[in-house]
């Protein structure tokens, strides 16, 4: 069974990252989704690692062979648990490529059977990150061309609380 891990920090999940998740899953048995907890910046994101969770689990529910979880621990470490043999992750402009080179090299170090998997972005998304979407909400923006309808409400509710409090 080939089992591959797309890490990330979902803060929250945008359409470029289900247009990922969609594209790897069809081509491993299992995909999991990994909400990265980084305990430097755990409380400055919009959403908890639990909550970032829960919204990728509502939106990948139709997907079969995708579960999402939630590790702090050393990504080549958790891929080992996982019996993973592919880390998947996406590319939007060659900025990415630098720094994704370095981590998919130092896992493959720490984990010699790990290879990483770069799926490039499609071009309609390559613009998108988290950090816009949290950019567009913040202003009232309408959301509905970068994340998932069905997590609209829980962005513009968790920032109205944010801005409120
Ligand atoms: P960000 O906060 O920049 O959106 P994440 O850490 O949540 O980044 O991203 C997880 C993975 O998804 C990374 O491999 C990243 O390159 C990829 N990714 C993020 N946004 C997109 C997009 N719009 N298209 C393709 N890949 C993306």
């Amino acid at each position: 069974m080939k089992t591959a891990i797309y890490p990330g920090s979902f803060d929250p999940i945008t359409l470029g990252h289900l247009n990922i998740i969609k594209r790897a899953a069809v081509c491993f048995d299992k995909l999991v989704v990994c909400v990265m907890v980084n305990s430097e910046k755990v409380n400055r994101g919009l959403f908890t690692p639990e909550e970032r969770v829960e919204l990728i689990r509502r939106v990948v529910q139709k997907l079969p062979n995708v579960e999402v979880d939630c590790s702090s621990g050393l990504l080549a470490e958790y891929a080992r648990q996982k019996k993973a043999c592919t880390l998947v992750k996406g590319l939007r402009a060659v900025s990415d490529y630098e720094n994704e080179l370095q981590m998919a090299l130092i896992n493959r170090k720490l984990n010699p059977r790990l290879e990483t998997m770069f799926l490039p972005s499609s071009a309609k998304y390559t613009y998108l990150s988290s950090s816009v979407v949290k950019e567009m909400a913040r202003y009232g923006s309408d959301l509905s061309d970068f994340v998932p309808r069905e997590i609209i409400d829980d962005i513009n509710a968790k920032m109205a609380a944010k801005l409120g409090g």
